[in-house]
């Protein structure tokens, strides 16, 4: 699969909006800052493709991104946790990705994102328990990898492979930067074994 034939294709606030349900989407999801967006860039090797901000949590909205394998794409979910928005804005947001994940049939895995310095928040574990109740492929990236020593990173990915140990679908832990470009080349195997494997 070439990655950096990512295009944005569409954004959706609910599920009527979403492309046609059919080939094959790979989600990624996070709590905002955590990454997510410069790992979408780093993996496309496109700086532009999905918006990074210094207001975390800006984006709002399912945004999919075509890839040129026809019916492959790529599918950023809105970044959680944004201390700034209401109840009501959390609990709208909450459903329409609720929606998202248990309806949409294409969908062939799901990419977490943690920051490796603070990996599997509240909001991760409720994510990665989704994905094992419903059979979904998860992959954990643990992003800004360059920020801690080799050594530290690689017993961070050890420990969060022992804390999930019992995790029915979890198919990998990747401690990535895109910084450094460190797992980029794993990830992107992983992401291509889900959407044609
Ligand atoms: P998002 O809200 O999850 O999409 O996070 P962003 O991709 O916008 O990144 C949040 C912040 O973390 C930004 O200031 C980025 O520059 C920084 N960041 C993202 N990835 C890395 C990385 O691999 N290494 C380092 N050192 N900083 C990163």
């Amino acid at each position: 699969i070439a990655f950096n034939s990512a295009r944005f294709l569409t954004s959706a606030s609910r599920r009527s909006e979403c492309p046609e349900d059919s080939g094959a989407e790979i989600a990624f999801a996070g709590r905002s800052n955590a990454g997510k967006s410069s790992a979408l860039n780093t993996i496309t090797l496109n700086s532009k493709l999905a918006r990074t901000s210094k207001t975390p949590g800006r984006t709002r909205l399912i945004n999919f991104f075509s890839l040129s394998t026809p019916g492959c794409r790529l599918v950023d979910l809105p970044g959680y946790g944004y201390a700034k928005v209401s109840r009501d804005m959390k609990n709208d947001w909450q459903q329409h990705l609720d929606d998202y994940l248990v309806n949409r049939e294409c969908l062939r895995g799901l990419t977490l994102v943690m920051d490796i310095r603070h990996p599997l928040t509240p909001f991760d574990r409720m994510m990665s328990d989704w994905a094992g109740h419903n059979g979904l492929p998860l992959t954990i990236l643990l992003t800004k990898a360059d920020k801690l020593k080799n050594g530290p990173a690689r017993q961070t990915a050890l420990d969060v492979k022992k804390e999930l140990a019992n995790h029915p679908s979890l198919v990998a832990v990747i401690p990535f930067s895109s910084l450094k470009k460190t797992g980029v080349d794993q990830t992107r195997l992983q992401l291509s074994q889900w959407l044609v494997g």
